[in-house]
């Protein structure tokens, strides 16, 4: 029986035509395995295109990008759709979501939970990053870990890392981070690259977003908030929120970390961080989200003082801290 990945490497070989998607709003990880994987296609000599409901986020437009990336499928055909880094299907957005029963899709991705959505899959949360498994791909298909390609990996790789920082780094992942460095990779140039993309207005949202700081449970659960006049005040968007969480985290005596962003109707969209065995994946799932045992979120449709302390109320149930 061929593994996984033999069977994703024989699915490319023997067609053409793909569409690559990942999840909106796409993090470092979802963003750099989109492109990774247009790189394996294009030194294929494939025809693909890349899709994303919503683009290419600003921090990343620094990226050589192997192929546009679509934000609407017209015009965007594939006989295969790789929906990569997303735990439910409802991730690539509604317009691709819609379509998805009537197209062969392969979904590769590394969440607690995926219910296995694709005509094929490949889920393992033993990786740390989808970029990983992109990776063991491009070696099954003889590419070599080079150039853009390795740049693009990189990304997903530090990104679910938290740059090496986070639970999920095992020696596979630090091995390959090694491999793409012999091979030519320059950590320095590509952190700056990666790490040096604020604007002002984000510190000012970020400064903000720090005074709502509030401390549960003698000071175990920590919690923050954006709201949308927060980011119509300082010029920022939904994207310029990501990772104030880990950094509530790294307040003192905390275990788990939230922020709650309002959303453009008014729900609250959350996130979630914890370290070791402290698993917020569980306190997510129920309020239908999802993720990882120390990384999750979801979304709570509510006015922002019930949706935090309904939260607030989960975590200190399932961290048993009341
Ligand atoms: P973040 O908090 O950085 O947005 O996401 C942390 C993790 O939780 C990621 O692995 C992400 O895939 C997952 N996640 C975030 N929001 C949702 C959601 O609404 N639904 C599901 N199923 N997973 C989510
Ligand atoms: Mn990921």
């Amino acid at each position: 029986m061929p593994s996984p990945v033999q069977q994703i490497a024989d699915l490319i070989r023997r067609s053409d035509h793909f569409l690559v998607a990942s999840h909106a709003n796409p993090d470092g990880d979802a963003i750099g395995s989109t492109i990774a994987l247009g790189y394996i296609l294009s030194a294929l000599g494939k025809d693909f295109c890349l899709y994303n409901p919503t683009g290419l986020p600003h921090q990343f437009d620094w990226l050589p990008l192997p192929a546009p990336i679509h934000t609407t499928l017209s015009g965007a055909e594939g006989n295969w759709i790789f929906v990569l880094d997303c735990g439910t299907a409802s991730r690539v957005g509604d317009e691709l979501h819609k379509v998805m029963g009537t197209r062969p899709i392969a979904n590769v991705d590394h969440h607690l939970g995926n219910p296995n959505f694709g005509q094929f899959n490949w889920v393992d949360d033993s990786y740390a990053a989808v970029a990983a498994m992109i990776a063991d791909l491009a070696d099954e298909l003889g590419v070599p870990l080079t150039g853009h390609l390795a740049e693009a990996i990189y990304l997903g790789i530090v990104t679910d890392t938290g740059f090496f920082t986070f639970d999920n780094t095992d020696p596979r992942i630090m091995e390959l981070a090694a491999r793409l460095i012999r091979l030519g990779l320059k950590p320095g140039a590509i952190n700056a690259k990666i790490r040096n993309q604020w604007t002002v207005s984000r510190f000012r949202l970020w400064g903000e977003s720090f005074a709502t700081t509030e401390m549960f449970f003698g000071g175990q659960v920590a919690v923050a908030y954006v709201t949308q006049a927060m980011m119509e005040r300082t010029g920022t968007d939904s994207a310029d929120c990501e990772e104030i969480v880990n950094f509530l985290r790294r307040l003192r005596g905390t275990r788990a970390a939230a922020i709650l962003r309002e959303q453009a109707d008014g729900a609250y969209k959350f996130s979630l961080r914890s370290t070791g065995a402290d698993n917020v994946q569980a306190v997510a799932a129920l309020f239908d989200g999802g993720g990882h045992r120390n990384a999750a979120g979801g979304t709570i449709a509510d006015e922002l003082t019930s949706a935090k302390k309904r939260l607030v109320k989960a975590l200190g149930e399932a961290l048993q801290l009341v």
